[in-house]
């Protein structure tokens, strides 16, 4: 009897710890990239196509969350649905390289280890995101590049893909545009005129299409990723923020989880991530605080355009730019969410 009764008082304290654990706060947010994004370049049927992904990838992520997956999974879940639309510049969507390819970057980080995994330049990988994660879970380094990386993803049984999978029209006549002009542009800068690509749903100006997710767990862990083709008509193997962690991805639990995106090269410089969590950290700053003070302040003195999304542990979310607009949207732990492009 007594025997009985201690077991189902240690059941019921059983329980109630995972009650308390289970009561913590979730919460994901993510970004479809930032740049020269206003009303005026966007039509009713492209917001609904851009609006439509962006909730999709929220309710992805929210529903691992939801039923007590991980911030990681959570991520990853998330940015498939944006690296598996022709919208955003990563996956699907990657822009063009000069050589008319695509070479496509991304990483991932754990706020609960401060283990991260990252690739950079693969060319054949459907959701590099993925890739990334298995860097971090099943090697012992944090960022493979090229071949390598794509033999290892071969290895991994990640799904691989021809390269026309990356073609799309669009992508294609920026590139063109971008050549005639001879300069480097970034994402889908190429129409200049603002009337030659009307009929193509994704472009609008220049704009970086980088995508990106921070999520909260039940268990208190943050993670972030970041997924991205890089700049139109880039050459030389060029990389940006996005694969590098502590530039375009950061998470670490007793701080922050941030994804950015922007014009790579003032990302790296300024090491924008892990700067808005080393300001938390020895500065004391609010999540909110931080983001500003690099964003708003720093990256601008720099000249460097762009914007991140930031959490923290406790669920605050920060997604300052310093662009026209950012993609971007958050769910809550209710499940109450929004989508935002334009400076609302
Ligand atoms: N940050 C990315 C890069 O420089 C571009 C983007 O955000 O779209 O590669």
């Amino acid at each position: 009897m007594m025997k009985r009764l201690l077991l189902v008082l240690s059941l019921a304290g059983t329980t109630m710890a995972a009650d308390a654990q289970t009561n913590q706060t979730i919460a994901l947010v993510i970004h479809g990239g930032a740049g020269t994004i206003s009303r005026k370049n966007m039509t009713p049927a492209k917001e609904k196509a851009y609006r439509e992904t962006l909730n999709r990838s929220l309710q992805a992520g929210y529903a691992v969350l939801r039923k007590g997956g991980t911030s990681l999974d959570a991520v990853e879940a998330a940015i498939h649905v944006l690296e598996d639309s022709p919208l955003f510049n990563a996956g699907k969507g990657a822009v063009f390289t000069h050589d008319g390819k695509h070479e496509l970057d991304a990483s991932i980080m754990d706020g609960k280890t401060l283990k991260a995994g990252a690739i950079a330049g693969v060319t054949n990988i459907k959701n590099p995101i993925s890739t990334a994660r298995r860097v971090m879970d099943k090697s012992e380094h944090v960022m493979l590049m090229g071949q390598g990386a794509e033999l290892f993803a071969k290895q991994q049984n990640m799904e691989l893909v021809e390269p026309t999978y990356f073609y799309t029209e669009a992508r294609w006549r920026a590139l063109q545009e971008a050549i005639k002009e001879e300069k480097t542009v970034l994402d889908h800068t190429g129409d200049t005129t603002g009337a030659l690509f009307d009929d193509q749903i994704f472009v609008e100006g220049k704009k970086f299409g980088t995508v990106g997710c921070v999520a909260l767990d039940q268990y208190g862990n943050l993670a972030a990723g970041t997924s991205t083709g890089g700049m139109t008509n880039k050459r030389y193997g060029r990389v940006g923020d996005a694969p590098i962690i502590g530039a375009g991805t950061y998470a670490n639990n007793a701080t922050c989880a941030v994804s950015a995106t922007g014009h790579g090269e003032f990302f790296i410089r300024s090491v924008v991530s892990y700067d808005i969590s080393a300001l938390m950290e020895y500065k004391g700053l609010s999540l909110q605080q931080a983001a500003d003070e690099v964003v708003m302040k720093k990256l601008v003195e720099h000249g460097g355009e762009g914007g991140v999304i930031a959490l923290d542990r406790n669920g605050n979310i920060a997604m300052p730019f310093n662009s026209e607009g950012m993609y971007r949207g958050y769910i809550k732990a209710n499940g109450s969410s929004q989508v935002l492009i334009y400076k609302e």
